[in-house]
């Protein structure tokens, strides 16, 4: 490549204004910075100037790995001039939990609570102990006392829907023998 330049800075010996001849030496690349020679096509004065070296010239990104709740994702990308080739990871998004779904527990049984992520099949699940009963601390009288039979008394479980009673107990029919 040679192409005709008129510089008509030139304040050296010769009285002429220099035409300069440009001549690629080197293409200027990623990697290295080009060369160009200008040569005077009247008196021969040379100068060299030097070119930058180029950014690289990547493609878009391309998803080699879908990023997922639980694995890094790999995007690559490449020099369209050098073939230079980048990888990038995106990190593991983690498990994007929906609401408790919850099974109370009760005096006797355990409970569950259970969530689900909302981007996969991910479960995660979490047990709730045994509530124990809440006995009441008066008793309640379960069978009245009669001339002729005893009562029962006892202390109730407070917790709604258990049955659970504790510490029976006779009372003793009423007028005696
Ligand atoms: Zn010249
Ligand atoms: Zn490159
Ligand atoms: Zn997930
Ligand atoms: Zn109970």
């Amino acid at each position: 490549m040679v192409a005709a330049t008129a510089l008509g800075l030139c304040a050296c010996d010769s009285d002429h204004v220099h035409v300069y001849g440009q001549e690629v030496i080197r293409e200027a690349t990623c990697y290295s910075e080009g060369e160009v020679r200008l040569v005077c096509l009247e008196c021969g004065d040379v100068r060299t100037i030097v070119m930058p070296i180029v950014p690289h010239s990547f493609t878009v990104w391309e998803v080699v790995t879908e990023v997922t709740c639980n694995e890094d994702g790999l995007w690559k990308r490449r020099c369209t001039m050098c073939g230079l080739q980048q990888t990038g990871e995106i990190p593991a998004r983690g498990h994007d939990w929906g609401e408790w779904e919850i099974q109370e527990a009760t005096c006797e049984m355990s409970g569950l609570m259970v969530h689900k992520c909302t981007r996969c099949e991910e479960t995660e699940a979490r047990i709730i102990g045994a509530l124990g009963h809440l006995f009441d601390t008066a008793f309640t009288i379960d069978k009245h006392p009669t001339k002729t039979q005893d009562g029962q008394r006892s202390r109730h479980c407070l917790r709604p829907g258990c049955n659970a009673v504790t510490d029976v107990e006779i009372i003793h029919r009423l007028g005696g023998d």
